[in-house]
């Protein structure tokens, strides 16, 4: 088949490169000048280095990304270590593992800042969230995941330490306006993954910049399996025939043929492409539905070390904003000979998003030197700052179900991307899973 990819993020690239390896002939369009869509990474000369547009962890149930991985020669890049760290204002600081005795500890309710009695009423209130998220009640979809903490009664010592973090972390958005059904299906679809895979839930990281890890490698095997790329080929709409797809046109007006054609854009991108499909109405209006929400990332090359004691480090009482700080010394087997690098990434970043590039470097190293004393004295070398107003997307209450499936009405045009339904929410994996699922839709 004559195939056709519009998008050429983690979706695109994965359709195009599963499509190859079955023996098709792929054509991928991307409207900017580079691949990689939201994972990328973004050069700075004043201190030569590479530093990508935000920090990216993978789960261990990250099948379909592994997958992708594997097909283009850099899964070897991906380190599971097993543990993160919390660390509170003043410096302390506390190892999270992820299973045996640490995953047992905060089982049991053993959190940072919570005593006594909470610890109890915390494993009391994990087991039921874990329980609810198996056998989900009828209404999980009706409320916030901060009226779900209430009603299984989580002390609000054990949100500050964890719960309100592992939300924004998970579903992008605050508990107080994020549908409790997402966290609860995350959990679901984790637990699952662990005893399918059989390894124990486990977060991760890439141990050398996107491009490297994701578009490099995605280039180098397209020229291996015969896939063309066209950057800067703006789609302006699918075009359709008799219920069957017929291609493309693009923004100046030129139409290109395919026997099949995949839509791997963005949530945000996709009205107007699909005006020719008779369901767009349906479509537009669940993509209304799925919010964008902001990240901040913020790569700082300092003078000194700041002395974080693990790769990844949260940082405890977030107040519904999630703030990690990343040591890229550890991560990437960086030499610190110049600037020691950390970067900062700040989830939900609503108010953060408006600052000067001044107001947010200074913002963020005062946290900084309020979490660790070893940056009180601490001087910026270059700092660089990025601002993704539509980073991930946020589902409220009563949204369940309205991402789309990936096979439409029209034979031969499939949907992909981190927004169409998936088994996870605006992830990598989503992305990848979103187009194993469309391949499999436009060869059947
Ligand atoms: C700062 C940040 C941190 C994140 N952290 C994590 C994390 O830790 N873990 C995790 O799993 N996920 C994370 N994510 C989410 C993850 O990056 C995305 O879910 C994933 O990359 C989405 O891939 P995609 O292919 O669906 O979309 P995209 O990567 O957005 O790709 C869509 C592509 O379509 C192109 N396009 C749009 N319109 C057209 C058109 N008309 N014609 C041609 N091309 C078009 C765009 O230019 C773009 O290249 C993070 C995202 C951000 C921004």
């Amino acid at each position: 088949m004559k195939c056709l990819i519009i998008g050429g993020g983690l979706a695109g690239m994965a359709s195009a490169v599963w499509l190859a390896e079955k023996g098709h002939q792929v054509t991928l369009l991307e409207k900017r000048g580079s691949l990689g869509g939201r994972t990328i990474a973004i050069p700075q000369t004043a201190v030569d280095d590479i530093p990508d547009n935000g920090q990216h962890v993978f789960a261990s149930g990250y099948e379909y990304l592994l997958r992708f991985l594997d097909s283009i020669g850099t899964r070897q890049h991906v380190c599971f270590p097993g543990h993160m760290g919390v660390r509170m204002p003043g410096g302390e600081f506390r190892q999270t593992a992820f299973w045996g005795l640490g995953g047992l500890r905060i089982a049991l309710g053993d959190l940072p800042c919570v005593h006594g009695l909470d610890k109890l009423r915390t494993a009391r209130a994990q087991a039921r969230m874990f329980a609810q998220a198996i056998r989900q009640p009828a209404d999980l979809d009706q409320i916030t995941a901060e009226e779900w903490f209430n009603r299984v009664g989580l002390p609000e010592a054990a949100r500050k330490a964890m719960w309100d973090g592992i939300v924004v972390g998970l579903t992008g958005d605050k508990p107080a306006i994020s549908s409790a059904k997402v966290p609860a299906d995350l959990f679901a679809t984790g637990m699952r993954q662990a005893v399918r895979m059989r390894t124990p839930v486990s977060i991760g990281y890439p141990t050398v910049d996107l491009d490297t890890l994701f578009v490099r490698s995605s280039e180098r095997t397209f020229v291996r399996l015969g896939v063309q790329v066209r950057t800067r080929a703006p789609v302006r709409h699918v075009d359709v025939d008799n219920g069957k797809v017929r291609g493309v046109t693009l923004l100046d007006g030129e139409q290109i043929e395919a026997d099949c054609v995949i839509c791997a854009v963005q949530v945000w991108r996709v009205r107007g492409l699909l005006d020719q499909v008779p369901e767009h109405a349906t479509i537009y209006r669940a993509v209304e539905q799925l919010t964008a929400v902001p990240i901040v990332s913020v790569n700082l090359y300092l003078d000194r070390d700041i002395g974080m004691q693990d790769w990844g480090e949260v940082l405890y009482g977030g107040e519904g904003v999630l703030e990690q700080v990343w040591d890229r010394q550890r991560m990437h087997g960086r030499k610190a000979d110049k600037t020691w690098f950390f970067s900062t990434t700040v989830s939900a970043a609503y108010e953060l998003i408006k600052g000067t590039n001044q107001e947010i470097t200074d913002r963020q190293m005062a946290v900084l030197r309020r979490y660790y004393p070893a940056a009180r004295e601490a001087k910026v070398i270059h700092s660089h700052i990025v601002r993704m107003p539509h980073s991930t997307f946020a589902q409220r209450p009563g949204t369940a179900g309205v991402r789309p499936l990936q096979r439409t009405s029209v034979k031969g045009l499939a949907l992909a991307g981190d927004w169409t339904r998936t088994d996870w929410t605006t992830t990598m994996e989503g992305a990848c899973q979103s187009a194993a699922r469309a391949v499999a839709v436009v060869l059947a």
